[in-house]
């Protein structure tokens, strides 16, 4: 596709061929026809047009919760072996997911932390690729994900002993640039019995809430059973990655304290594919599917049939047999009953409040960064169906305010 079919150079700057631009108003979907004038990767005004319109516009989609440290293989072994050995292979491959999650739309994004310690010169290669022009998504980075012994995942992730090891830990997320800080508290699940273990001591837990605010990062929990749940909104955390097993009291407190859910569909989706065609982890893979999809038709209904209004788009990408660049996750939310406009909300304005980048991103109006999907049909009024393969739609993606080449 030519970039001719899409912008139009002139002295001011390149201005897009009409559009009938979506965007979200006081969480109602509007749409007008217009053209962008965009000059030095900002939307500088636009302009309301009455010829018709070539394209649908959205702003680009924010994925909530991915990992660029990892690759979306079964195990860690690969991923691991080539962080350490491999440093500059590595990095290729990260350039090349972050190209390919762009041009399925996807401009933003939210890193809940690596596998690994040693990882900030892979964090490094990254910006440097965007420094270098490549197309990148803006990404907030969790340095480390932070645990304790017994945590899940925890002997890949920055375990403390006490007090002050967690505070020198907060410092250092703020020194690496993180804008978030993850913490895995709970344990992975007992199968015999159904749960998930709480591990992470209450105070230490009070410190990182107190902390964090205080110095401006974003505090996002791993929390799939009913106590993390409750410790979450105990503390008011920004947060709850995966919450498979939140009731619906639990979502409507979550809901009163604004804080956001990013169901992660497609990881648990695509771990319950993997263990029903290997043979392995079926058990535990079914009840996490089973519950995430409970709970997310729970809150799919939540206020009188209206649905849970702080949803996020989070994949999971690079988890185990998680793909990046993937809008699986969307067509999942819309087939478990959420309406498209509250899947494009969720990828959109939510997504970019969560970020704290609200006033750059998730809108098409002048001042916020030019990122834009080109759609050859309005999303809004593609079935169900046709969800599941909605990159096929897309006609071009503008990252502040670079047409993509695929
Ligand atoms: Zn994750």
């Amino acid at each position: 596709m030519k970039s001719s079919e899409f912008i139009i150079k002139d002295s001011s700057g390149a201005r897009t061929v009409p559009v009938d631009a979506i965007t979200f108003l006081q969480g109602n979907v509007e749409w007008n026809r217009v053209s962008f004038c965009i000059q030095n990767g900002k939307i500088l005004s636009s302009e309301l047009r009455n010829d018709p319109a070539k394209f649908f516009v959205t702003p680009g989609f924010v994925n909530c919760h991915m990992h660029w440290l990892m690759l979306g293989e079964p195990t860690l072994e690969r991923e691991l072996a080539l962080m350490k050995n491999g440093p500059d292979e590595f990095i290729d491959i990260i350039v090349e997911n972050a190209r390919s999650t762009v041009l399925k739309g996807i401009t933003a994004c939210c890193d809940k932390g690596p596998p690994g310690l040693e990882t900030r010169r892979i964090y490094q290669g990254l910006k440097t690729a965007k420094s270098r022009g490549l197309p990148v998504p803006k990404t907030l980075v969790s340095t480390w994900t932070t645990s304790v012994d017994g945590a899940f995942a925890s002997p890949l992730s920055r375990r403390v002993y006490n007090q002050n090891e967690l505070e020198q830990v907060i410092r250092e997320l703020q020194e690496t640039d993180a804008g978030i800080m993850k913490i895995i508290p709970e344990s992975g699940l007992r199968l015999t019995q159904c749960t998930y273990d709480w591990v992470f001591p209450e105070q230490y837990f009070a410190v990182a809430r107190e902390m964090t605010a205080r110095l401006g990062l974003i505090l996002a929990i791993h929390a799939k059973g009913y106590e993390s749940i409750g410790m979450g909104l105990k503390y008011s955390v920004d947060c709850i990655e995966h919450a498979t097993g939140a009731s619906v009291t639990q979502l409507k407190e979550m809901q009163s304290k604004g804080i956001y859910l990013s169901p992660t569909l497609e990881g648990l989706w695509s771990r319950l594919n993997y263990a029903i065609s290997s043979g392995s982890g079926a058990a535990t893979a079914a009840f996490e599917w089973g519950n995430v999809t409970a709970m997310f038709r729970n809150a799919v209904v939540l206020n009188d049939g209206k649905p849970f209004t702080h949803f996020l788009f989070g994949s999971d990408a690079g988890s185990a047999c998680t793909p990046h660049a993937s809008l699986r996750e969307l067509s999942l939310m819309r087939k478990l009953g959420l309406p498209a406009e509250y899947c494009l909300q969720a990828a959109m304005v939510n997504g970019a409040r969560f970020m704290r980048l609200h006033r750059s991103i998730g809108q098409l109006t002048p001042g916020y960064c030019a990122d834009m999907i080109f759609w050859h049909r309005n999303p809004l009024e593609l079935d169900v169906a046709a969800w599941e393969h909605l990159e096929q739609y897309i006609a071009a993606v503008m990252l502040d305010g670079n047409l993509i080449e695929p």
